[in-house]
């Protein structure tokens, strides 16, 4: 069957994206891996009505409003090639299946890129936190670990004082100078500058000097890079940002490639749930009107 659109990424942006197309009575198929940025989150904050909600029911009622409309189909799985140009391009999935499309959306995130400290991953987006206003609030003001990863790092540090009493281990990265020393020291900021062994406990830190330091909460700044490598073999021009590598898209959403649109964290900063949701529902928007003004 001949789509409309293929949305590659049915998450939060993929799915906004999604829905004003189905409103539109648009065939729209949707390929979704599963892999929602925020999986390991319980709770998800800041999203205007849902706030606090598990961020995997909030996609749950999206995916069963968006399969009520009749030109709506998902495929559960990974899309891993496409080709073609506008009007006419082919995606692939991983079971070897090909779907023809008349547009292609790029939903599908970023991947997260954290320091190699034992301990990490397993505690990622329970204890270890990227974002203030997703998790900063539920840490009473209390002790918070700044764990370095960058340039970003600093600034997050910084941010973070908001939140609670701070401390900032750069672990190597970045190294301090004396002007950012005391930048953080005004700002009330501590400064650990012992390597970071393992995560411990919940929130806690072991150094190399033997001392172990337990936090309310840990935070890193990821590097983010666009999941998966469909943008790079459309050809897709890609952008650095302070977080990482991005897709370049113009205000309708579209990328360098004519009829490649892109939406949600692979193609916008900062990054939320709701930041995801706008951008989506502009792309779908905008996508729908390339197909009834081809220009
Ligand atoms: P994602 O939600 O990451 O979804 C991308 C989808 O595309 C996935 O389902 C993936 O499987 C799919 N995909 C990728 N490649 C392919 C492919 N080749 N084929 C098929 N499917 C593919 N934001 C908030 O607003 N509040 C919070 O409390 C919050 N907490 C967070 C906690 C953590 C630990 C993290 C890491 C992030 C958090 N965020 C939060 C940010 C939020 O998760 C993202 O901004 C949001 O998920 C972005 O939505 P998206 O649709 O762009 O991408
Ligand atoms: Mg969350």
């Amino acid at each position: 069957m001949d789509h409309d659109v293929i949305v590659v990424g049915g998450s939060y942006a993929g799915m906004a994206a999604a829905l004003q197309l189905a409103r539109a009575r648009r065939r729209v198929l949707i390929i979704d891996g599963g892999e929602r940025r925020n999986r390991a989150a319980s709770h998800s904050h800041g999203f205007l009505s849902r706030d606090g909600d598990d961020p995997a029911t909030i996609a749950m009622v999206a995916r069963r409003q968006l399969q009520a409309y009749p030109t709506v189909s998902v495929i559960t799985g990974n899309a891993v090639k496409a080709s073609g140009e506008r009007d006419r391009f082919v995606v692939e999935c991983a079971d070897g299946t090909h779907h023809p499309g008349r547009r292609v959306v790029l939903a599908t995130g970023v991947r997260d890129h954290l320091p190699a400290i034992e301990g990490m991953a397993e505690r990622w987006g329970r204890s270890i936190f990227h974002c203030p206003y997703c998790h900063g609030y539920e840490l009473n003001q209390g002790r918070i670990g700044v764990i370095g990863s960058g340039a970003m790092s600093i600034h997050q540090a910084e941010l973070l004082t908001e939140w609670g009493d701070v401390t900032f281990m750069p672990n190597g990265a970045p190294t301090l100078d004396p002007e950012t020393r005391d930048r953080l020291h005004q700002r009330g900021i501590g400064i650990e500058t012992a390597d970071i062994v393992r995560i411990v406990g919940e929130a806690g830190v072991q150094l190399a000097d033997g001392r172990a330091l337990s936090f309310s909460g840990l935070f890193v700044a990821p590097r983010v890079e666009p999941s998966g490598s469909l943008s790079t073999t459309l050809g897709c021009a890609l952008h650095d940002t302070p977080l990482g590598t991005q897709i370049e898209t113009n205000a309708a959403k579209e990328t360098s490639v004519p009829g490649v649109y892109a939406c949600g964290d692979v193609a916008v900063v900062p990054h939320s749930v709701s930041l995801a949701v706008a951008d989506g529902a502009m792309a779908g928007a905008q996508v729908h009107r390339s197909l009834v003004w081809p220009g």
